[in-house]
């Protein structure tokens, strides 16, 4: 089954309904002789760089037009080895990379019927259970407020993630000043003013007491605090008993990271800025990181997800995939989240609640009663709709062009 085309896209789901800056998922289709195809995503629909990865696809699909679909690790090997910056790694190319990737395996599912989990080795989770995450931009498919600031602020939308049947849940209770707007001034790297402290703690109080002593709550710095802040927030968070500290300082930073790991006592995670084995490896191996976080559409795809999720499983770390994209990685993640034995938890994002992000797809997936079923459909499950692709900018790549051969 030949590759014959690969397409590139920017769905066009507006701002999924975020003040937050742009909403941009950048999808590709690969196209094969046989007249099936299969969709995969880039992970840079937030932030700056979906640019990048779009014209990123665009030229590594010149390295792979031709080769044989079925053949998804000989394409991953291609790319990183014969493309010369495959190699270079980070965010832009592993997210093409990523992209090409998990369209492959939608595409071997969809050849063989059956979704992507059996290929990988069948359900070890039946369900999965998952958590709101990112509560400090507030819960809901319409939001007019997203800046969260006071304590009762944050009791609040706890309670109305627990009224869904959530028992975990995710908040960033750093990233907002104590100021009504949310805004500076606002040092969060340290030594730290003592009411940035006091302000951090008395928001996770109150969300602790909002939800009971049986609530998991994950507390995530976004690499925004740097060692000493994250230590300081650390033990003044222990005794809320946090279920895991997720990015605390500079996500490359591997001896930092050990350092706040030695002096906080809730265990470490991260993952969704590192990129392929060669990115987890020093990590895992300096045993810094309890929980890992890769992401399908930045780590490399649902190739490499396995790969970095059996390998941190000899280093007893736990899994939750990074899912913050269009409902195209939300499917993936769920594939392969029904096969990991390490798999801890799912990240059900803030943004995967916006009507018009989950209205861009056929399936709208969601969780019920804080747990996921995992869908069974051939492949990942999930593409476009007609609709949403009518209304795309779509740039297609069909000539073969490899670098090296
Ligand atoms: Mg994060």
């Amino acid at each position: 089954m030949k590759i014959t085309s690969i397409d590139v896209m920017q769905l066009k789901s507006g701002n999924a309904g975020s003040s937050r800056g742009a909403w941009s998922p950048v999808i590709c289709r690969v196209n094969t002789d046989e007249g099936l195809c299969g969709y995969g995503e880039a992970g840079l629909a937030y932030g700056k760089g979906w640019r990048a990865g779009f014209g990123m696809i665009q030229d590594f699909a010149e390295a792979i037009i031709g080769m044989d679909a079925m053949k998804s690790e000989l394409i991953w090997e291609t790319i990183f080895r014969k493309t010369f910056w495959g190699m270079g790694g980070g965010t832009v190319v592993n997210a093409a990379v990523s992209a090409i990737d998990i369209a492959l395996w939608d595409i071997k599912g969809k050849a063989l019927n059956v979704p992507v989990y059996q290929l990988l080795g069948g359900k070890t989770n039946e369900v999965l259970r998952t958590y709101a995450s990112q509560l400090q931009f507030n819960w809901g498919e319409k939001i007019d407020k997203q800046t969260l600031v006071t304590p009762d602020e944050y009791a609040d939308v706890t309670k109305r993630v627990i009224a869904e049947g959530y028992n975990a849940v995710k908040v960033d209770p750093i990233i907002f000043s104590d100021r009504h707007d949310g805004k500076g001034p606002w040092k969060i790297t340290g030594p730290l003013e003592k009411k940035v402290i006091r302000t951090v703690y008395d928001r996770v109080l109150a969300m602790r007491e909002a939800g009971g002593d049986d609530l998991d709550i994950i507390v995530e710095m976004h690499s925004n605090t740097d060692t000493t802040a994250a230590i300081q927030i650390g033990q003044a968070l222990e005794e809320l008993r946090i279920f895991y500290y997720e990015e605390p300082c500079h996500p490359l930073n591997v001896e930092n990271m050990v350092e706040i790991k030695n002096k906080v006592n809730i265990p470490i995670a991260s993952g969704e800025r590192l990129y392929t084995r060669y990115g987890y490896r020093e990590f895992l191996e300096k045993r810094v990181l309890h929980v890992v976080q890769p992401d399908l559409c930045l780590c490399g795809g649902i190739t490499e997800a396995k790969k970095i999720c059996d390998m941190a499983n000899t280093y007893d770390c736990q899994v939750q995939i990074h899912v913050c994209g269009s409902p195209i990685s939300k499917a993936a993640a769920l594939q392969i989240e029904a096969v990991l034995p390490n798999f801890l938890i799912h990240e059900h994002h803030q943004r995967a609640l916006n009507p018009v992000s989950r209205a861009s797809c056929l399936y709208d997936y969601q969780p019920i009663n804080g747990f996921y079923e995992i869908p069974s459909l051939p492949g990942i499950g999930q593409e476009p709709t007609p609709e949403t692709l009518a209304q795309c900018e779509i740039i297609t790549i069909s000539n073969a062009r490899p670098y090296m051969s």
